[in-house]
């Protein structure tokens, strides 16, 4: 049986994905071979990876300008590649932090040209999105992390600005509708939103590119990843077939605009119960809560234990909060059922009629 799994990635996928891949653990397509046992430069991964490219660009609306490529290294090595690619060493790049992903950011920026911030909301441990902040008009782009998984944050509104605009958008990524033409340069770590770790998917503008004198490393020059079709070299075959799975289920929901509605009614339930229930308390600004990560505390921190141990009974996982944080955190990603919701929030009202 499965658990009501809110961990904040990797996280729950949905049961077909599941299905469908073990399956192909043993036998790809009737290939008489795994999954893990295939060329990646055989028709067959080259279907796959194709079917993943283009849904994204499908689900995404993506103008031709945009190249969608698959890489290793997590969405913390694009932190250095970004910088790497777009930013001149006399150049200036802003950025807003936003918490621990954007320090992250910021500081591999920092070795590649100057860095700008813009705004921050450190002084409130990061309960909020700055909104007052100026762009350097001679930014070579900026750099936004869309939401916060740390803090439960989300930009509801994309910044409004003439330069570039950068995201990490790893634990956002094709939850709601968004404008992605707005962008130059998009990426993700895939394994909260769309897919299995392992994997993160970039989308940057072909025009951005190529414009630094510095020499880049073969690898991480993304030039090389384009001319080569995100097969620069063996791509991580099982991530990437999970991924485009997982795009195929996100299809069937209806996109970015039938699973934002189901993510919306997710996060409105939970958020009600926070908001109605005297036991517990959110922890950021109302209009900048984050329909990805729920955060929350107890007035009582005595009974934090008791509750997270009584989750544990009724199969609630993954709900202890960040460190930095502390209380709770429930990660309500696109493959987290409505009803993995329903129960959390019966538990919590259970919970808090018993210690009334
Ligand atoms: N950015 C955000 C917003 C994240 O939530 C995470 C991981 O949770 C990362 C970056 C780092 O991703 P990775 O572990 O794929 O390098």
């Amino acid at each position: 049986m499965k658990v009501h799994n809110f961990n904040a990635g990797p996280s729950v996928l949905p049961n077909e994905v599941l299905y469908k891949a073990s399956k192909a653990l043993i036998d790809f397509e009737g290939s008489g071979m795994s999954i893990l046992e295939i060329g990646h430069r055989t028709p067959l991964f080259q279907a796959v990876l194709d079917e993943a490219r283009n849904l994204l660009r499908e689900l995404m609306q993506l103008d031709d300008d945009f190249e969608i490529l698959y890489l290793h290294g997590g969405a913390t090595t694009q932190f250095l590649q970004v910088p790497m690619n777009l930013l001149e060493n006399d150049g200036t790049a802003s950025y807003i932090d936003t918490g621990v992903w954007s320090n992250k950011a910021i500081k591999e920026a920092k070795q590649f040209g100057f860095v700008d911030v813009a705004a921050s909301s450190k002084e409130s441990n990061y309960n909020h999105i700055p909104k007052q902040f100026t762009i350097q008009p001679k930014s070579t782009y900026l750099h936004i992390t869309t939401n916060n998984t740390i803090y439960g944050t989300q930009w509801q509104k994309i910044p409004e600005t003439d330069v570039p605009l950068v995201a990490d958008m790893s634990s956002d990524i094709l939850s709601r509708q968004l404008d992605f033409n707005k962008f130059t340069l998009i990426y993700a770590g895939v394994q909260k939103n769309m897919g299995a770790a392992g994997t993160t998917m970039v989308a940057v503008r072909k025009s951005a590119l190529g414009k630094v004198t510095r020499k880049i490393p073969t690898i991480l020059d993304y030039r090389n990843h384009i001319e080569n079709g995100s097969m620069l070299n063996t791509p991580p075959v099982f991530a990437i077939y999970i991924s485009m799975l997982t795009l195929r289920w996100l299809k069937d929901q209806g996109g970015a605009a039938g699973i934002e509605k189901i993510n919306e009614k997710k996060a409105a339930l939970l958020y009600n119960e926070i908001d109605h229930n005297p036991l517990f308390r959110g922890t950021v600004a109302k209009e900048d809560r984050s329909r990805m990560n729920v955060c929350y505390i107890m007035d009582k921190p005595e009974l934090e234990e008791e509750f997270l141990k009584f989750c544990k009974k009724e199969d609630i996982i993954g709900i202890k909060g960040h460190r930095s944080v502390g209380g709770f955190r429930a990660s309500l990603y696109n493959a987290l059922p409505y009803d993995s919701v329903e129960v959390l929030v019966e538990a919590m009202k259970y919970f808090s009629l018993k210690k009334a």
